[in-house]
């Protein structure tokens, strides 16, 4: 992919709009883009740059990007939700060996809700977090599908991500401890190792590889990697490579690169706050916050770009189904962000209609034609007996999340509809991490070749009653 129309090859210390930016290490990748840490010369301060591939397909599609972000910006500065959407702050163009590329600059954000659910497995995420979690996507959502006229089309928890409120703080640590950032010390293009990270497979700047190995399978780990025993435990990339099958599936033309000589990984906070995977004894963050990230395959509610929306586990039986969608297809992947995933699409309107009844018949029965036996197994009975919630919690989670769940798109509660609901209003105990034994969950895409963690996989705990 670093090619005529590819990834721009991007170094350490490289240089951007005129000297206002300066490289500092690798954040993370995606189909469209790299996205490096770089200090913003002027403001004196460190922000994500998002370098996209220079292709007019690619272009087009990040002029677009641009157009959905400078909405959310000014829509309404003041709206509650606009602060758990992504802010972008500048956008210029990069003229390089590969093209001229749109680049767009952001706030530096940290690791996603994937890789957070994935911490904090053992335990399960706290109630209170969880919470706080669902209403801010919710204001999100609400910011942008009410003032902004925007439908993100690719919820799912991989495009969450966690703010870091003292992000030069977390920098200057990282700076002086991590082997990643010893920027002055590693030359351009050597490998730099991450411990207790993921490397992040794809493109490494200035490895162009004429290999396109399967996005989901092994070999995108490095062998180091595998070497070092190195777990998958934190890290977007692996989160991408090993579970994100149909990421932007309107992008499925592009591949990704292996490259085994460059890492990259979310910024955390892990270093001045809490150590899950080392320490025994680790303390649980007062406050997440999280906004919305990836807005590469959003659009208006009143000029869709494509049909053909929406990861499949969060996909809405309106859109699987050919029918007409709109912001509701947001709410719908909310809820399953905290209810169950799916596999194949029969397979997954099968479990739509074991857990909610069968569909309207405006929604094409015939597509039901393949499912035979279906069982039915009602939302709060799920949550109660897969995911360990006292019968009143399940039951209150469930008074929540079903009104999400309406088959009929247009009947489906909205995100202020949902952020009403008194689910939020009861405060759960924060040191609940010991002697619970009833859980909530939030689910995440996760390996497919795991079928123990396949619908389990994130326990997030609850008070128990
Ligand atoms: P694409 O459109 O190519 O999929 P994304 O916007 O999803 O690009 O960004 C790719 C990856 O870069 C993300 O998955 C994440 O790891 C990282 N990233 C993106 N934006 C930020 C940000 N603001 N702060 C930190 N990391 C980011
Ligand atoms: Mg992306």
């Amino acid at each position: 992919d670093y090619c005529k129309g590819g990834y721009h090859p991007v170094r350490i210390d490289d240089t951007f709009n005129e000297g206002a930016y300066v490289v500092v290490r690798k954040l993370g990748w995606g189909h469209f883009s790299t996205v490096w840490l770089a200090r913003d010369v002027r403001k004196n301060r460190h922000v994500a740059l998002k370098v996209v591939k220079s292709a007019p397909h690619y272009t087009e599609t990040a002029l677009d990007e641009i157009k959905l972000l400078q909405k959310i910006v000014d829509a309404n500065p003041n709206a509650p939700g606009r602060k758990h959407v992504v802010e972008l702050l500048d956008h210029f163009y990069h003229r390089g060996p590969n093209g001229t590329h749109v680049c767009m600059v952001f706030e530096v954000l940290g690791e996603n809700l994937l890789s957070l659910i994935k911490r904090y497995n053992h335990r399960g995420i706290p109630a209170h977090l969880v919470k706080q979690i669902a209403k801010q996507v919710l204001m999100g959502l609400d910011y942008m599908h009410r003032e902004c006229g925007i439908i993100h089309t690719d919820l799912k928890p991989e495009n969450v991500l966690v703010c870091i409120d003292n992000v030069e703080e977390v920098v200057k640590n990282e700076l002086l401890n991590d082997t990643r950032s010893t920027t002055t010390s590693y030359k351009k293009g050597h490998s730099i190792r991450i411990t207790g990270s993921q490397p992040l497979s794809p493109p490494s700047s200035g490895s162009p590889s004429s290999q396109k190995p399967n996005n989901t399978s092994e070999q995108t780990k490095s062998p180091q990697a595998k070497e070092n025993g190195e777990q998958p435990i934190n890290g977007v990339g692996t989160d991408k490579n090993n579970y994100d099958e149909t990421d932007g599936i309107n992008r499925d033309d592009a591949e990704s690169v292996c490259d085994t000589e460059m890492y990259s990984s979310p910024l955390t906070q892990d270093k001045l706050t809490n150590k899950p995977s080392t320490s025994t004894k680790w303390t649980t963050p007062d406050v997440i916050n999280v906004k919305i990230a990836d807005l590469g395959n959003a659009c208006w509610v009143e000029h869709h770009f494509t049909n053909d929306i929406q990861t499949r586990q969060y996909r809405s039986p309106e859109v699987i189904l050919g029918s007409k969608w709109g912001p509701s297809a947001d709410i719908w992947s909310m809820a399953c962000m905290a209810g169950s995933r799916y596999n194949k699409d029969d397979d997954h309107i099968a479990q739509i209609t074991e857990l909610l009844g069968l569909f309207p018949k405006h929604l094409a029965l015939s597509e039901l034609r393949h499912i035979h036996k279906l069982r039915h197994w009602k939302l709060a009975d799920v949550l109660q007996e897969k995911y360990l919630l006292s019968r009143n919690e399940a039951d209150f989670m469930a008074d929540f999340l079903l009104p999400m769940l309406d088959l009929n798109p247009d009947k489906r509660s909205t995100a202020r509809q949902s952020l009403q609901h008194p689910w939020h209003q009861i405060d759960d105990d924060k040191d609940n991490l010991g002697g619970g034994t009833s859980s909530t969950h939030m689910t995440g895409s996760c390996d497919s070749r795991d079928n123990r963690t396949h619908r389990t996989l994130n326990s997030i705990k609850q008070k128990s009653d």
